[in-house]
């Protein structure tokens, strides 16, 4: 499994950090700078691949690279995504091995860059002919389309993804490609209505408007200027560098190929305006008779349009903004909503017409992509999610984030503890257990479905009576406060986190990548995820098809006093099934690494990729990589290295393999611990040992 021949001649730095030695943080920090300056971006630990972003175009992804890396030994050539592709998909057509490709890293380091290059490389390399290019073709335009919808420009990334993406690659038999199926993670709607200076809004709005013909915005009541709509942002450097206009024809195209009809595109596009039209919705204060304030639609060009759009009775939306109807023992109570309550009923439907329109568009583009015989199928799949978050204010998505982060730590270090181990008794060698840190604890105080955090969250969204997010926080400091992973703050005066604006209104987890502080404000009202009655029965009104359908609910004969399951718990059942999943699978890992926080090319600043390197767990990789032994390497390949060390083996040697290496290194002297001898593979405990080979091999 680990380094051969390639790997240690003429490398820059080491390329497999397993072979570190010393292994430190720093060691492992100044080898992947020694690297990154030579633009050399990828380094092994094993078979997981480092990937440290470059910001700028490298000569190292063309249809030669592609030629060399197909059906390589992984460690003959240089450290590189295609070799882990590469593995990976020979793998799955050879030994009939299911896999999985983990991609994680924080926003910007390069995560749907690789996820892209991983699926190229695949498509470049397994079969040919017109029904398979057809697949391969409606696979990788799918990319475009989510990006458009499902991206935006961010300080951090300009093309940054909102939303966490799983796509299992399906393949027959001989390992061609039949089609796939994506599952998406908790969309950022939250987007939809409001970002910070110097982001945008998803790309798609800015697309349409920069790249819709006349006739097309026209008819979509819209009108090129995105500083005339509220949702966009009103700076135009913000559109700068970000070609809307052509990608607008690339998001049609791809939509095309994947084989959304034509009245299908304009559907979505109907809906997009929509969205982007209740945005310029006003409303303004009226007193009513009884002395309450109520708010009604100032401007009703804006809600007739956006009305005849849908085709939908401008008084039913009218009154969704302006009046809530609470049914109480079959009652029904209409009352009136002020102006902030009324823009709260905007907000809130233009953030589920989108985040349902997305959804719509996953899974119309599975319906696409679905394989439909009953062949045996052998599946890839390649995994583009958030990494770990801690910001200055951590808040209800950065926990369900770094809940997500937690388990796929689990998932790895579960499964490369189980390899190593799997590989000892394959190979006949004593296998010594060894100590890592579990963080099957953390997970538990997250998810433990009676005494979690999140079912604490749970009760207290489901109970009745007065509910906030202070009852919340004071449920969690009780639940938890011996808990090992969870500190409460009751007060102010911690100063070592000056940055949270109230410290009393936050707890803290000690994750396995650090310490994070979450802020409670928002969380009843985000896990609860609510959408007033009146404004889905509202939108299942329309008459326009997809819109109604994406408010099923809103169907007066379907009402159910059930109330949906909360954010919560339909992410960690998602999670939940995202784990088996991954668990069936071989697993082969991305890290991504951001070298500044500035996109500026071949910029390596180390403190901030110290922080990553610790966020990812990496010198936690390498330890549990190098568990026990630290390399091994078949009998052949090995005599072959190093056979010119001993007169016995040299020039060639007559009898088999092991026999040779056995001879061969009983007599320099390596202490007996430091080498097993495995049914087909010598290991070798420390890379000093390794090292000692190579530099007799160079004397
Ligand atoms: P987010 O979590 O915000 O979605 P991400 O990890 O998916 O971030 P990417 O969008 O893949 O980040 O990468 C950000 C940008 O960095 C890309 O748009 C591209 O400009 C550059 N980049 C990433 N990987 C490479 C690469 N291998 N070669 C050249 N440029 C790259
Ligand atoms: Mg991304």
């Amino acid at each position: 499994m680990n380094s051969t021949a390639s790997l240690l001649d003429s490398m820059v730095g080491v390329g497999d950090m397993v072979l570190l030695d010393p292994l430190s943080e720093d060691s492992m920090i100044k080898n992947l700078k020694t690297r990154f300056n030579e633009d050399e971006i990828y380094t092994y630990i094993g078979n997981v691949v480092i990937s440290i972003n470059p910001y700028k175009p490298l000569p190292i992804y063309s249809p030669e690279k592609v030629k060399e890396y197909k059906n390589c030994n992984f460690y003959e050539l240089k450290p590189h995504i295609y070799a882990i592709a590469d593995e990976a998909y020979q793998s799955l057509r050879d030994r009939d091995r299911d896999q999985c490709i983990l991609i994680t890293g924080e926003s910007g380091a390069g995560k749907t860059e690789a996820s892209k290059l991983v699926m190229s490389y695949v498509a470049a390399v397994c079969g040919k002919g017109e029904e398979v290019n057809k697949v391969k073709e409606q696979l990788l335009q799918s990319n475009p389309v989510l990006e458009a919808f499902g991206n935006a420009k961010t300080i951090r990334n300009d093309n940054s993804s909102r939303f966490g993406k799983y796509m299992d690659i399906e393949f027959d038999f001989k390992g061609e490609p039949m089609g796939g199926v994506i599952s998406n993670y908790l969309l950022e709607k939250s987007r939809v209505v409001k970002h910070v200076k110097g982001e945008r809004n998803f790309h798609i709005f800015y697309q349409l408007l920069a790249g819709g013909s006349t006739e097309l915005l026209k008819s979509l009541k819209l009108v090129q200027d995105c500083s005339k709509y509220d949702y966009l942002n009103k700076d135009p450097r913000s559109l700068e560098g970000m070609e809307d206009a052509d990608k607008f024809q690339t998001v049609k195209n791809a939509m095309e190929i994947i084989g959304f009809s034509e009245a299908e595109v304009t559907s979505v596009l109907q809906i997009v305006a929509v969205v982007l039209k209740l945005g310029n919705i006003q409303l303004n204060n009226q007193f009513q008779a009884n002395g309450t304030d109520s708010c009604y639609v100032t401007e009703t060009k804006v809600l007739q349009e956006i009305c005849q759009l849908i085709s939908l009775d401008a008084d039913v939306l009218e009154n969704a903004f302006c009046s809530r109807t609470l049914e109480a023992k079959k009652e029904k109570v209409v009352t009136g909503l002020n102006v902030s309550q009324g823009y709260y009923a905007r907000d809130a439907l233009a953030k589920n017409i989108y985040d349902r329109l997305f959804n719509w568009l996953i899974a119309r583009i599975n319906e696409s992509i679905r394989v439909t015989t009953i062949l045996q199928k052998k599946v890839m799949g390649v995994l583009d999610i958030y990494g770990f978050e801690i910001f200055e204010n951590n808040s209800f998505e950065q926990f369900v984030i770094n809940y997500c982060n937690e388990k796929l730590q689990q998932v790895f270090i579960e499964m490369t503890l189980k390899e190593e181990q799997e590989e000892y008794v394959r190979e006949g060698i004593k296998w010594t257990p060894v100590t890592y840190f579990n963080n099957a604890t953390i997970c538990n105080l997250i998810e433990d479905s009676r005494q979690g955090i999140l079912s604490v969250l749970d009760d207290e969204c489901l109970r009745p009576g007065q509910v906030s997010d202070a009852t919340f926080l004071d449920k969690l400091n009780l639940a938890f406060a011996d808990h090992k992973h969870y500190e409460k703050h009751i007060n102010q005066t911690n100063i070592k986190q000056k940055a949270i604006p109230n410290l009393s209104q936050c707890f803290s987890i000690q994750h396995y990548a650090g310490q994070v502080t979450y802020n409670t404000t928002g969380f009843v009202d985000k896990n609860n995820d609510l959408l007033f009655r009146d404004l889905s029965q509202a939108m299942w009104k329309a008459k326009h098809k997809m819109m109604s359908s994406l408010f099923p609910e809103g169907d007066p004969q379907k009402v159910s006093l059930k109330r949906p399951p909360t954010a919560g718990s339909q992410f960690k059942a998602s999670i939940s099934t995202l784990m088996k999943n991954l668990y069936a699978k071989n697993p082969s890992y991305i890290r991504c690494l951001k070298p500044n926080n500035s996109k500026t090319p071949s910029l390596f600043e180390d403190f901030l990729v110290q922080t990553q390197v610790l966020y990812l767990g990496l010198l936690e990789n390498v330890r549990v990589r190098r568990a026990g032994y630290a390399y091994r390497q078949l009998y052949e390949p090995c005599l072959k290295r190093y056979k010119m060390l001993n007169k016995q083996t040299w020039p060639c040697w007559r009898g088999n393999a092991r026999e040779g290496v056995e001879v061969l290194l009983s007599e320099l002297n390596i202490p007996p611990e430091e080498l097993a001898y495995g049914r087909s593979k010598i290991f070798i405990r420390s890379p000093r040992t390794l090292f000692q080979l190579e530099d007799r091999r160079r004397q």
